[in-house]
């Protein structure tokens, strides 16, 4: 399905091939057909994987990511999508100085109904982004949004909350980042849902099981 899915996905909108459960030959299957950018929601995974493929395979971070494996994967990830307290950001940007890089980010907000998903709630983050600190961290880029959209199947539905996250973009942007060109990312859109996040202004969709049926 993979010439099929990048078929419907425009030239500006990146595809993070999301590879959980998925075997080396399945991902060196989509690499040898010109895929780059992969992703992965286990640190242990990202690891063991980033070991054996490819060098120049860029690797996403995109699942819950507790503070004290950041160390594990800041020698290279490339973004951290899943980025939902302040002392995780903190954390991140410690384990990436401490490699002589700079670690992309994004910032996860809650957007879904579902009341286990993580996240920033929007009001607290405005009022956190605030303070100062963001600006001092020098070893992190804050390159937008991330969010993920209820499980359900009104498309009415799941349209309204990625567009709240397209809202709250555009808020942060004016607010704390008009200045930074590189805050200009938002990661939205799955297998079921990645249309609809394109139509409300995905930058980024992180697509798993649809590539590889
Ligand atoms: C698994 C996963 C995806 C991809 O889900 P599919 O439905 O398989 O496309 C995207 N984002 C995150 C955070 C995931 O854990």
């Amino acid at each position: 399905m993979y010439k099929e899915v990048i078929s419907q996905i425009p030239e500006d909108v990146q595809l993070v091939a999301v590879t959980k459960l998925r075997s080396n030959e399945q991902i060196l299957n989509l690499y040898n057909q010109g895929q780059r950018i992969f992703g992965e929601n286990r640190v242990f995974e990202l690891e063991e994987k980033q070991k054996i493929l490819p060098i120049d395979i860029e690797w996403h971070m995109i699942g819950h990511l507790q503070r004290n494996k950041v160390k594990y994967i800041a020698p290279f990830v490339s973004m951290i999508h899943s980025v939902d307290t302040l002392k995780l950001i903190k954390e991140v940007n410690k384990q990436a100085k401490k490699n002589e890089r700079t670690i992309r980010i994004l910032l996860q907000i809650k957007i879904g109904q579902e009341e286990a998903k993580s996240g920033f709630d929007f009001n607290e983050l405005e009022t956190a982004l605030a303070g100062y600190f963001l600006t001092d961290l020098e070893n992190i880029e804050v390159c937008g949004v991330m969010g993920m959209a209820s499980f359900v199947s009104d498309e009415h539905q799941i349209s309204q909350e990625f567009s709240q996250l397209k809202s709250y973009f555009d808020k942060l942007k004016s607010d704390y980042f008009v200045d930074n060109p590189e805050f200009k990312e938002i990661s939205m859109g799955m297998s079921g849902d990645f249309k609809i996040a394109i139509e409300c202004g995905s930058t980024i969709v992180r697509i798993g099981s649809l590539l590889f049926s």
